[in-house]
């Protein structure tokens, strides 16, 4: 692959050989499964578009998507009912909250976006099928065909997502007695807990960033696994409300859509170059992956990724 290869490999090594002694941040511990993850743990990938792939430390560790799965439902639920089917239901704008804030439109109970869990719910909602388990192969073939390989659900962590899913099914309630949920509330809830509790590595999540960054074409299968144009609208919803309510100091500091999950992964998708994804299990406040994040950090200035940057 040449000597600009094993630049990208060095920058990783690096990258990663400088963090890994960061211990701070906790593992989430509120769905009690994710407690028990390894807070030593730390990998990162780079995928092209090109079809190129690039690793550094931990790469055959398994973690649960948590909510780096929303982009790519958001993404299903536009490309099977267009953006006049979906935008009635959702809305786009940053909420500024935690991830599983109430943060609905007064009046209408619309959640403000598809990247917090309430909107989250709402995009799985939206996915048509005959029944839940139509609608759930449906959407583990779908993140199955953004990583390029059939992917799992982990059940073990669904079931503790089930037991301790109070707040999400509160949530909701709260839509569906405003008439703003397009589903049934259990059934929501599970299968939102489903596509959550769906295992891969950091190296699959780098792939599915990558074909969003690629237009909706996966760079190693070659499959159209979405159209460009709802690529494009995902990764802008990504760009300003990926991060919860890190969001703008996301945008301003690293420059990228992207999208994080309790599990402690992160996702960023640098449009018409690559993915990139980092994992590790303790989280800062905002619930967000403490070295995944500085990673990502140094990966976009190392490579000068930011979109606002004037090349
Ligand atoms: N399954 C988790 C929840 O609904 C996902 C949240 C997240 O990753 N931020 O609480």
């Amino acid at each position: 692959m040449g000597s600009g290869a094993d630049v990208i490999t060095d920058t990783l090594e690096t990258i990663h050989d400088a963090l890994v002694r960061n211990r701070s941040g906790e593992v989430a511990s509120y769905i009690p499964k994710l407690a028990q993850a390894d807070p030593e743990e730390f990998a990162i990938a780079l995928a092209s578009v090109g079809g190129h792939s690039y690793q550094s430390g931990d790469v055959d560790a398994t973690f649960t998507l948590q909510s780096a799965s929303k982009p790519f439902v958001y993404a299903l639920a536009l490309t099977e009912l267009g953006w006049s089917g979906v935008s009635p239901w959702l809305r786009t704008e940053p909420s500024g909250e935690r991830f599983d804030g109430i943060s609905l439109e007064p009046g209408t109970g619309r959640p403000m976006n598809p990247m917090i869990n309430a909107g989250a719910m709402v995009a799985t909602a939206l996915i048509p099928g005959a029944g839940p388990e139509e609608k759930f192969a449906k959407i583990l073939n779908t993140l199955s065909r953004f990583a390029g390989r059939p992917l799992e659900v982990d059940e073990e962590v669904f079931a503790s997502e089930v037991a301790t899913g109070d707040r999400n099914r509160a949530l909701g309630y709260l839509m569906h007695a405003a008439g703003a949920l397009p589903g049934e509330v259990n059934e929501t809830a599970d299968l939102y807990f489903r596509q959550c509790s769906v295992k891969a590595t950091v190296g699959d999540v780098a792939l599915m960033a990558a074909t969003l960054a690629g237009g909706g074409t996966n760079p190693v299968t070659g499959e159209q696994v979405v159209p460009p144009r709802v690529a494009t609208k995902v990764l802008a919803v990504m760009a300003t409300c990926g991060m919860y309510n890190a969001s703008g100091d996301w945008l301003v500091r690293v420059g990228l859509p992207a999208k994080s999950g309790v599990s402690g992964i992160v996702l960023a998708a640098s449009p018409g170059r690559s993915g990139i994804a980092a994992f590790s299990p303790n989280l800062d406040s905002t619930g967000n992956t403490v070295r995944g994040i500085a990673a990502l950090r140094m990966i976009s200035e190392r490579f000068r990724l930011h979109l606002m940057h004037n090349p």
